[in-house]
């Protein structure tokens, strides 16, 4: 069976669960099924971490405060979360998008770019390979995935967005600016709640009128967010799919709803960021050897500071430790509209290198295995010495 040549420049997909912690919880307990859930802690400071689509007509979402979302829906059942068992079947998930693609860039707990260029002969076309993935996460977990595959990863994230639940969206590389363009702003990534009133206020609602826009007056209002919108809008986007193991840095940063004012108001976005990036530095075995916070002020002014971590680290303590005293750096009398951490110098910790920071490698201790037994050798004469392996 012969397939016409492919038109896509790259296949990337964009697999993301569908409500997860609520799916899990109803998958769990078959009781909780058709119900309204809020996941979260019950106090006055908690926040929901997902709420079940059941709930989500009532205007609830992830990242409200409970108090609120209790308010707007009163019968929605709260579920404290059992992080241990996200966990587990965010393994499993991994492990099934393991098998699709040898790229897979792991983005929080449920959720995954997986580049599938060049995969046709393996799995078909783009459709197959979403309607595959589909089938293969729910055979090993029970739970939906909503699936987006697109020439770049941002489209590819838009399209796994579009139809959720349950959602399957290919969008075909010709297709891209037809897909696009009618869009709300809303949907361009990194424009938060702020950002789309900014933009509103300049007469832009479409991604068509960020499109149609002159780039040299976008940037000038906008900064560089301009020229980045700008180009989303064309649906240029040429970053890769990074693997964890790859990566140079692991980084997660939040465009907020509502700016946030002095340390107390940035902590729990950073805690939040030091949670996603310890699970990825753990999932590809790897220790941060620096941590580095970034704050955008309310009027676009990037502000970083960095500093290593000795030892370095996988644990998200660990982090939000290096990055609480980083804050102490900034000047945080201006509201911030971005808060982001970012964990570099990565070491792997599956082939350590030899050190004093990680104790002798497998590496140096292979050495040091090969220079005794050499000198058995000579001692005693070939022969003489075997590996327990070599018997
Ligand atoms: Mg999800």
């Amino acid at each position: 069976m012969s397939r016409p040549a492919s038109t896509w420049p790259r296949i990337i997909v964009h697999a993301d669960m569908d409500a997860f912690y609520a799916a899990i919880e109803q998958h769990d307990r078959p009781e909780l099924r058709g119900k309204p859930l809020l996941i979260g802690g019950d106090s006055p400071r908690s926040v929901v971490t997902t709420a079940s689509y059941e709930a989500r007509p009532f205007g609830v979402g992830s990242a409200m405060s409970m108090v609120v979302a209790k308010r707007k829906c009163p019968q929605a059942l709260i579920i404290p979360p059992r992080m241990h068992r996200y966990a587990e079947v965010s393994r499993q998930i991994m492990e099934v998008f393991d098998t699709f693609s040898p790229r897979v860039e792991a983005l929080s707990l449920d959720e995954a770019f997986l580049d599938m260029t060049g995969a046709e002969r393996l799995f078909g076309t783009p459709l197959d390979m979403a309607a595959a993935i589909k089938w293969a996460v729910r055979e090993r977990t029970g739970l939906c995935v909503s699936v987006g595959v697109a020439a770049s990863k941002y489209v590819a994230k838009v399209a796994s967005d579009v139809r959720k639940p349950d959602g399957l969206c290919v969008v075909e590389p010709q297709d891209t600016l037809n897909f696009l363009h009618p869009l709300p702003i809303s949907r361009l990534w990194g424009v938060g709640k702020r950002g789309e009133e900014q933009l509103r206020a300049l007469g832009l609602a479409t991604i068509a009128d960020v499109a149609a826009a002159d780039p040299t007056w976008l940037r000038g209002v906008l900064g560089s967010m301009g020229d980045h919108i700008y180009r989303l809008a064309q649906g240029d986007d040429p970053r890769p799919v990074v693997p964890d193991r790859e990566a140079q840095s692991i980084g997660a940063e939040n465009t907020l709803d509502e700016d946030v004012r002095g340390a107390a108001a940035i902590r729990p976005h950073l805690m939040h960021a030091a949670d996603r990036i310890a699970w990825r530095l753990r999932r590809g075995s790897l220790a941060a050897g620096g941590v580095r916070v970034k704050l955008k002020t309310n009027r676009f002014a990037l502000h970083t500071r960095q500093v290593a971590l000795r030892p370095p680290s996988q644990n998200a303590g660990d982090l939000l430790d290096a990055a609480l005293a980083l804050l102490e750096h900034f000047d945080l009398r201006e509201p911030m509209r971005l808060v982001g951490l970012a964990a570099f110098d990565l070491r792997d910790l599956a082939a350590p290198v030899q050190g004093e920071l990680f104790g002798q490698g497998k590496r140096q201790k292979q050495q040091q295995l090969d220079a005794a037994l050499d000198k058995l050798r000579e001692r005693f004469g070939k022969g003489t010495v075997k590996r327990g392996s070599d018997v």
